[in-house]
C-alpha cells in the first residue's frame, strides 16, 4: 500500500473533494512502466483538477499530478530498466490518466524522459511543467529571432513567469517582469529581471493598436487584456510565446500588429510535445538554468498540502514553483 492524493466525485450532488488516502498497485491504470514517484509540483492546471468541479479531471476517482520525477521501479519497455531516472510532463496525465500526487505511478514508456545529467528529481520537478514550459516559449522565441530590446515576461512572480525570468536572464537578455503583486519585485531582480513593470500598467485599456516599440520578446503566461495590449507594444518583427491564460481566454486585439510590425503569435503547447524535443528541452533546462535561482523558486509541499494549494495558484497567490515531496 501507498499514498496518493484522491479527488472523488460524489455523483448525487456533483461535488469533489480530494484527500490522501492508501491505495494499492492493483489500482494503479494499465502502463508499461511503474515509477516510484520521488518528487511532483503544483501547476495551474493541477489547482483546477483539485479544486471544486473538478476542472480537466475526466475520470473519477483520479489521482491528480501533471508532473512527477523519480525512478523506474518495474519496465516491460526495453528503453527503460528499474533503477533509470525519469521525469514526465504532459500527456494528460493527472487529467485523463492518473497521475504524479502518489507514491507509485504506472504510465506509457512513451511519456517519459530520462532524467538529463546533472539534474535531480527534485531541480526537476522545481522546474515542472510550468518550468518546462518556460524553456520551449524560450526556444521558440529564440527560432523566431528576439531582438535587442528587453524580454517582457507577464506573469511573472509565478510559476511560468519566474523560470522564464531566469534562464532569458541567463543568456544574457534583459528581462521587464510583469507582476500584480510589488512585494515580488526583490524576488524577481533575484532571478535577473532588469526592470519591474506593474501589472496595471499594461493592463490599463489603450485605443490605439500600436505604441511604442519596447520589447524584443515576450513571454506571456497572462493572456487576456494583457496580451492583446502587448502585441501593440512589441519591436517590428519580434516574437511574443503564448503560454497561458491565467488573466482570461478571451483576447481583445486587432490584427494590425501583426500586418504593419510583422508582430509573431507563437502558441506554446508543452502537452503533446514529441519525445525529441521533449529531451532538448530537459538538456537545454540542466544547461541554461541557474540551479541557485532555482532554489530561490521553491515552496515545499506534502501531498496533504494539495487541496489548499490548488485553491492558492487560481488565485494567483502562488510565487515560484511548489515542489511536492510524496513520501514525506
Ligand atoms: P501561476 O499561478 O504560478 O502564475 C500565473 C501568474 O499570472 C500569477 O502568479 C500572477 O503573476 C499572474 N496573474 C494571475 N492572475 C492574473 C490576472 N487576472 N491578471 C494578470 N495577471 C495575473 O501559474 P503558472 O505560471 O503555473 O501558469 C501560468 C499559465 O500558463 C496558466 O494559465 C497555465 O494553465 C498555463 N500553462 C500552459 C502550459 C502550456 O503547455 N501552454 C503549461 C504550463 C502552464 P503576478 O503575481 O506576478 O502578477
Amino acid at each position: 500500500m501507498f499514498n496518493a492524493l484522491i479527488v472523488e466525485k460524489d455523483e448525487e450532488t456533483g461535488k469533489t473533494s480530494a484527500g490522501v488516502q492508501q491505495i494499492s498497485e492493483d489500482q494503479l491504470p494499465a502502463g508499461d512502466v511503474t515509477v516510484a514517484v520521488e518528487y511532483s509540483t503544483v501547476n495551474y492546471k493541477d489547482g483546477l483538477c483539485i479544486g471544486p468541479g473538478g476542472g480537466l479531471v475526466r475520470n473519477y476517482p483520479h489521482v491528480p499530478g501533471i508532473d512527477f520525477a523519480g525512478t523506474v521501479e518495474a519496465s516491460e519497455d526495453d528503453r527503460y530498466a528499474p533503477g533509470d531516472k525519469v521525469v514526465l510532463t504532459g500527456w494528460r496525465v493527472g487529467e485523463v490518466h492518473w497521475g504524479g500526487y502518489a507514491q507509485k505511478a504506472r504510465v506509457k514508456a512513451d511519456w517519459l524522459v530520462p532524467l538529463p545529467d546533472g539534474l535531480s528529481a527534485r531541480h526537476a520537478m522545481a522546474v515542472g511543467t510550468a518550468g518546462f514550459t518556460s524553456m520551449l516559449a524560450v526556444m521558440a522565441l529564440e527560432d523566431n529571432g528576439i531582438k535587442d530590446g528587453p524580454v517582457l515576461v507577464t506573469g511573472a512572480a509565478g510559476g511560468v513567469g519566474s523560470v522564464a525570468t531566469a534562464i532569458l536572464a541567463n543568456l544574457g537578455h534583459q528581462v521587464a517582469a510583469v507582476t500584480g503583486r510589488p512585494e515580488t519585485e526583490e524576488y524577481l531582480r533575484s532571478l535577473g529581471a532588469t526592470q519591474i513593470v506593474a501589472r496595471e500598467e499594461i493592463n490599463e485599456t489603450v485605443k490605439r493598436p500600436l505604441e511604442g516599440e519596447s520589447w524584443g520578446g515576450c513571454v506571456d503566461a497572462v493572456g487576456g487584456a494583457m496580451l492583446g495590449r502587448v502585441l501593440g507594444q512589441m519591436q517590428y518583427g519580434a516574437s511574443v510565446a503564448a503560454v497561458g491564460l491565467a488573466g482570461g481566454a478571451a483576447l481583445p486585439a486587432t490584427v494590425i500588429p501583426f500586418l504593419l510590425r510583422g508582430v509573431n503569435l507563437l502558441g506554446i503547447d508543452s502537452v503533446m510535445q514529441p519525445y525529441d524535443n521533449r529531451v532538448r528541452a530537459w538538456g537545454r533546462i540542466a544547461k541554461d538554468l541557474p540551479m541557485d535561482k532555482l532554489e530561490a523558486m521553491i515552496q515545499s509541499a506534502t501531498l496533504s498540502d494539495l487541496p489548499g494549494l490548488g485553491a492558492d495558484i487560481l488565485k494567483g497567490q502562488v510565487k515560484g514553483r511548489v515542489v511536492v515531496d510524496v513520501n514525506a
